[in-house]
Formats: structure tokens, C-alpha cells, sequence
């Protein structure tokens, strides 16, 4: 069993103290302490512990694990995600294989609609999108081709999101689905936006309304909470929850630190702050057994407030005689959720980079700790990488 540290849950005194281990001549509580217990973190924590024979100490500032994967049942017992609807799907085996051994897991394919001009279509444009919206009859592949090459406007050099969507099905759709939603999503106009953010969502000359195409694609069947605590049940790792690591830094409680925070932060933004995107939630039960015919329906609207409201009961399978629903508002403040994709915020991160380079007994792990948007397999296939490159110098110390 992983044993609790100083879990800020808990209203009584700490499970067990951290132990104090202010002479560097001592040897360190921990092989190594790991900053953030998301993806990033806990796998490492897990490989480190596991495969490696290490003490880990894991912290993290919220009070729980598994980052903004977080689910958690609700006031009613609807399982819920904390941090906004988290869908899993990868095309690797390795880390289905991995992660299989933590969860089973529930078949799931994931759908979204759009709800624009009073009707909701499949979100990306598929052949139904544009059938819906413009009372088409289009019937096969290559008509659904020959009308968005007739809508696609040439870009000559493709820089920005906009240029991307405007290259691809020109300024109506563009306006329709894209213009409104980006501005909302990340504060900015699609032209001011590098043209990798848009470049995710691709159209389909088909009827296949799946958002995502890999080959594999489920949820943990008992929710991700559950399956990061089987990751972490192990005897080698103590828990530190509610526990920021500011507060550890000058313990010097291991020689190595893994640190899967913002990497900004960790060096006291001393080239100015990173910036984020941040979301606010607003969670809701309904006594009604159904909202919405999918787990999410986005609103490209600018004048609605929102982006996009999801139901978890499609998520998850539950049978439930209510049903809980989240509202996303994107905002400037607030947690750090989507790393600001322009070129200017790319040098700022290259400069940490390089500062990291300077302290080889921190490695910047994660979503934060590099700066960039990783979806969850992802995240754990850097992980795993960085655990099969890691090897742990015994003398290096910690803190700077
Ligand atoms: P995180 O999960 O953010 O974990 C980092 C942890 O570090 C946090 O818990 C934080 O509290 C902690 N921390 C930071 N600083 C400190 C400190 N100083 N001291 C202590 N603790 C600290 N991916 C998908 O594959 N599918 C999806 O459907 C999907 N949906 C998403 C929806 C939203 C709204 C968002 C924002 C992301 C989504 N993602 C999705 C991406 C997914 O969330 C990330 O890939 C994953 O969370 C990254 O894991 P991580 O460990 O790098 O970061």
C-alpha cells in the first residue's frame, strides 16, 4: 500500500510527518520526489517504485491524484470529471498494455455535435454536417470532396489557424463552426493563433461521426481516479496531497526531482510567466434521465458564453434516473489548462528549456513541465520514454 502524506483531506494532523532531513550528510528520505500526480507523474512514480525499486515521494498541490484527469462521484453519485470531459484514445499498444494493468476498461467511442443555426450536426464536418446545414443531398465521398473543393478558398502560405480552415473549406464554414468557437477557446482570433491548433480537426467526406479515429478508444471502467489509485498502491511511494512543492523545495528530502508542474514557476518566472488558457466548470444535476443526445455538444456561437456542455452519463455507461452536466467558460486566470500555441510563447518556453539543461538533477516531465498540449497517451508514452532514459546519479542534489 502507497502510504498518505500530510493529506490535506484529511482534517485531523498528518497520517505520517514528512521526516525531517536537514543534514545533507544523511542519507535522503527518497530516492526521488516527484512534483504533480497526473499522468505524467504517477506513471513515473509507478515505473520508479515498481520496476525500479525506488522511494518515491509524490506531492501534489490539489488534494487528490491523477490531475486534471481527476473524476470524482458527484453530490448524487453521478460519476463526473472535475477538470472537463476526459476521453481516452490512443494508437499504441504499449500503452494500452500498460495502462491495462491499473483498469479494465469500457468501449466507448466518443461523438460531438455542434449546435449552430437552430440544428445540431456531427462535429468534425462530416457528409450529415453539411447535408444538415444546407439541405443538401450529397451522396458519396467524392461529392461531399468536390463541395468543399468548390467552398475552399487558396492560401498561399499557410501560417495560422485560419488560413488553415479557410484553405480547407473556405470563409462560410469557417465562420460557422471555427471563427466564433476559437475566439471563445482561446481568447484570441484564429488569425493570430499558429496554424497547429486548428489543424486537429479534421473533415471527413464520409458518414463517420466519431471525433476520434485510433484504434483504440474506452474509458477505465471504475473511472480514472481508481485507476491512477492502483498505479500508486505500492509500497515504495508515500503520498503527499495537498502539499505544494514550495513548501518541500529546501527539505532536500531526495537527490533527484521529477517535476511535472509549470515549468515556468519552477524557476520562479524569471523570464516572465508562460501563458495559459485556464477554463472555469459549471457543474450541474438535472432530474432528468437525458440532456443531450451526445456527451458533448460545442457552441461555436460567440454570443453564448459557453464553448461546449457535456454529459457524463455517456461517458461512462451509468444508469442513473438523474443526470450531471458541465458548462465550459474559457477564461485568462485561473489554472493553467492549454499552453498558448504562438511562436513568441515557443521562444519564451526555449529559454527554460535551456535553463532546465543547467540542472540535470530536475527533469521537466508533462503537459506543464514542457509546455505543450498532450493528450493523455501522450503524456504517459513521454513518461515511459523518460523512465527508460532516466538514470538516477547518486550524489546529484536537490533544490537550487
Ligand atoms: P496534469 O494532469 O495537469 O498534472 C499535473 C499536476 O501537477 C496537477 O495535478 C497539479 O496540481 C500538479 N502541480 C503543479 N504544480 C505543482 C506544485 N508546485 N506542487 C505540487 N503539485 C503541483 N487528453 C486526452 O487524451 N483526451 C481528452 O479527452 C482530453 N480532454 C481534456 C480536456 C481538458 C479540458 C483539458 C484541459 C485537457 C484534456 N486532455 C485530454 C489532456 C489531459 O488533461 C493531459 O494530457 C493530462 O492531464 C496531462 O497530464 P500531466 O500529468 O502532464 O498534467
Amino acid at each position: 500500500m502507497s502510504r498518505l502524506v500530510n493529506e490535506a483531506m484529511c482534517a485531523e494532523r498528518p497520517v505520517i510527518r514528512l521526516p525531517a532531513m536537514r543534514s545533507s550528510r544523511r542519507r535522503s528520505a527518497y530516492d526521488v520526489v516527484i512534483v504533480g500526480a497526473g499522468f505524467a507523474g504517477s506513471v513515473l512514480a509507478e515505473r520508479l517504485a515498481a520496476d525500479g525499486g525506488q522511494r518515491v515521494l509524490l506531492c501534489d498541490r490539489r488534494n487528490h491524484v491523477a490531475g486534471n484527469a481527476y473524476d470524482k462521484h458527484d453530490a448524487v453519485g453521478i460519476l463526473v470529471h472535475q477538470y472537463g470531459p476526459h476521453i481516452f484514445h490512443t494508437n499504441s499498444d504499449a500503452i494500452v498494455s500498460y495502462l491495462s494493468r491499473f483498469t479494465a476498461w469500457r468501449p466507448y467511442e466518443h461523438r460531438v455535435l455542434a449546435a449552430v443555426d437552430g440544428k445540431t450536426v456531427p462535429m468534425p464536418i462530416n457528409r450529415t454536417t453539411l447535408n444538415s446545414l444546407y439541405g443538401l443531398d450529397l451522396k458519396c465521398e467524392s461529392e461531399v470532396e468536390a463541395f468543399l473543393r468548390s467552398r475552399a478558398e487558396p492560401v498561399e502560405h499557410l501560417r495560422t489557424s485560419k488560413d488553415v480552415v479557410i484553405g480547407q473549406v473556405g470563409t462560410e464554414l469557417y465562420r460557422t463552426f471555427f471563427e466564433g468557437y476559437t475566439r471563445k477557446q482561446w481568447g484570441l482570433d484564429p488569425s493570430q493563433l499558429d496554424k497547429a491548433v486548428t489543424s486537429r480537426i479534421p473533415t471527413r467526406f464520409n458518414d463517420d461521426d466519431r471525433y476520434f479515429l485510433d484504434t483504440f478508444q474506452a474509458m477505465p471502467l471504475h473511472g480514472y481516479t481508481a485507476m491512477f489509485e492502483n498505479m500508486l498502491d505500492h509500497d515504495n511511494i508515500d503520498l503527499a496531497l495537498g502539499t505544494d512543492y514550495a513548501d518541500l523545495r529546501q527539505e532536500r528530502l531526495a537527490p533527484r526531482v521529477i517535476y511535472t508542474g509549470p515549468i515556468d514557476e519552477y524557476f520562479g518566472h524569471r523570464f516572465g510567466a508562460l501563458p495559459y488558457r485556464s477554463l472555469a466548470f459549471r457543474h450541474e444535476t438535472l432530474d432528468q434521465r437525458r440532456f443531450q443526445p451526445v456527451a458533448v455538444v460545442n457552441y461555436p456561437d460567440e454570443s453564448v458564453p459557453y464553448t461546449r456542455i457535456t454529459e457524463y452519463k455517456h461517458l461512462t455507461g451509468q444508469v442513473h434516473r438523474q443526470t450531471s452536466i458541465s458548462y465550459e467558460f474559457p477564461q485568462a486566470d485561473g489554472d493553467p489548462y492549454y499552453p498558448i500555441p504562438r511562436a513568441e510563447n515557443a521562444a519564451l518556453y526555449k529559454q527554460y528549456a535551456a535553463l532546465a539543461e543547467a540542472h540535470p538533477e530536475v527533469s521537466f516531465v508533462g503537459r506543464l513541465g514542457t509546455y505543450r498540449y498532450y493528450n493523455m497517451d501522450q503524456v504517459v508514452g513521454q513518461a515511459l520514454a523518460h523512465y527508460r532514459r532516466m538514470s538516477v546519479p547518486a550524489d546529484a542534489t536537490v533544490g537550487s
